[in-house]
């Protein structure tokens, strides 16, 4: 009898889900993950669902359950539904985790169990390794020999160590939004372990009772899932679930086209955040990384982005992870809000580094040094010296046509300009028309750059004049008075 045609999920309302395992950090992989699923389900008007997918108790931690949530959260990146009857705006419950699940698993374990489609399997690591060495010796390709398949009863005085499912000798083929069709000859595979006991599914099984529970439309994921699909296929049809549509997306390579890894790449995503990225830019540049609009368009907020998203153009050819156009998106971003805005946000950074100051300093201090940084953590770093002015040598003071002689000259000229200027006249074109002076009978550098120097410390920096500008009097003639002490 030909196998019935598998129930589809096609014309049920569009329900994705997100699905991390919390045994690590979270990986920018994962974060691009969950935004695919975000941004098709508010395109199509359907759910989000958030997903701990916490079986392996031994490696997943609470800690890195709290980075996903702070990670969405800090990507917004909301979550429409879960358990806690927590009534109210999206987000504010949820999310699943398996391991409240476990009576769910069970049932769907015992039926299996009840009807032949999976067994105990009672071989021990040491039987399981002579097995395979003896296949392999036969040119067998390495997989479960299917020793416990038929047994009917325990065997006396054996412990049962895992529960198997009996993977039909079939090829599985399924139509894959993104790559076309896949098949896969499940031959190859053997019996698949779905569980340590009845109380321990294992990923491959849970996956397919939530996602049939959850009435999951499409699975948007990895490609590194690309194999667990036609696994959790076979298991779908014996129980009678539905078979989702599947979507798995490209993998994310280095920019040298190596497989991302942390030795060449910030891979967890709470780094970006750390460096002061914004969430739109890093959203952004998440969208990017395997899909693109159908103009040539490559700035886009996140209302664009959801208008924009359709999963008929996500590539199946793997995404490069390029720094440098995550730095010009971020500037891009940053174009798009006040000096106010930034100042509000860069906040707490320069909070973490004990530099204060009142918010219209640091208004003006961001509207003379954003443009110089690719993100707020750089913004601070380029931009410290407005709040405490760095130890320098006194020898970085004179020009490399000039003397200490001069410099000191020059400096000492500058403090008695400066000096007679009153603060509310202290003004760009007022300290232009210093510099004017001073420059008329010499050559610029002689005075800018000791001037840059006693302003900031730094070889290169904003223009003399817009720090002068932000520090204001008191603090330049301070700065400028110290300089020439030292020469
Ligand atoms: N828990 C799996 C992971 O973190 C994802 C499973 C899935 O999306 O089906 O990689």
């Amino acid at each position: 009898m030909p196998p019935k045609a598998p129930k589809t999920t096609k014309d049920r309302p569009i329900r994705v889900r997100m699905a991390p395992s919390p045994t690590g950090p979270l990986h920018v992989g994962t974060a691009r993950t969950a935004l695919f699923n975000w941004l098709f389900a508010r395109n199509q008007g359907g759910a989000f669902i958030l997903r701990i997918e916490d079986t392996d108790k031994v490696r997943s931690e609470k800690k890195y359950e709290d980075e996903i949530l702070a990670g969405l959260a800090w990507l917004g990146l909301d979550w429409d539904e879960g358990p806690l009857p927590m009534v109210g705006s999206r987000g504010t419950h949820g999310p699943y985790r398996q391991s409240e699940r476990t009576e769910l698993y069970k049932k769907y374990l015992q039926e299996l169990l009840d009807k032949h489609e999976a067994y105990y399997c009672y071989c021990t690591k040491e039987e399981l390794d002579a097995q395979r060495d003896a296949m392999s010796s036969q040119g067998l390709p390495p997989k479960y020999s299917g020793h416990c398949r038929n047994i009917t009863a325990p065997p006396a005085g054996r412990k049962p160590q895992v529960i198997r499912f009996k993977v039909p000798e079939t090829a599985v083929e399924f139509k894959d939004l993104i790559r076309g069709k896949v098949v896969f000859d499940a031959a190859l595979l053997g019996d698949q372990v779905i569980a340590k006991d009845l109380d321990t599914p294992l990923y491959n099984f849970a996956v397919v009772v939530d996602d049939e529970l959850m009435e999951i439309s499409h699975v948007i994921r990895g490609e590194d899932h690309l194999a667990n699909t036609p696994k959790q296929i076979l298991v779908q049809r014996a129980l009678g679930f539905h078979e989702p549509v599947y979507a798995h997306i490209p993998l994310i390579l280095n920019a040298d086209r190596s497989k991302m890894s942390k030795r060449f790449t910030d891979t967890a995503l709470m780094q970006y955040r750390e460096k002061g990225y914004l969430p739109d830019a890093l959203i952004n540049f998440l969208a990017l990384l395997g899909w693109h609009p159908k103009d040539d368009r490559e700035v886009l907020g996140k209302n664009q982005l959801i208008k924009e998203f359709d999963l008929a153009r996500v590539q199946a050819s793997p995404a490069v992870f390029n720094e440098e156009k995550l730095n010009w998106l971020n500037r891009e971003h940053m174009k798009t809000l006040s000096d106010k805005e930034i100042a509000k946000m860069v906040l707490p950074l320069l909070a973490a580094e004990n530099l204060h100051a009142d918010e219209a300093f640091v208004e003006k201090w961001v509207s003379v040094e954003r443009s110089r940084a690719n993100n707020l953590r750089e913004l601070v770093d380029l931009g410290k010296f407005f709040f405490v002015l760095p130890h320098y040598e006194p020898s970085l003071l004179v020009w490399k046509e000039s003397t200490p002689e001069e410099a000191k000259k020059v400096l000492g000229e500058l403090t008695e300009e400066l000096k007679k200027i009153d603060q509310k006249n202290f003004t760009k074109e007022a300290l232009a028309g210093i510099l004017a002076d001073l420059t008329s009978e010499r050559k610029r550098g002689v005075v800018l750059w000791p001037l840059r120097v006693a302003l900031s410390g730094l070889r290169a920096s904003p223009d003399p004049l817009d720090i002068m500008d932000v520090l204001g009097k008191e603090e330049s003639l301070r700065r400028v008075t110290a300089a020439a002490d030292t020469l």
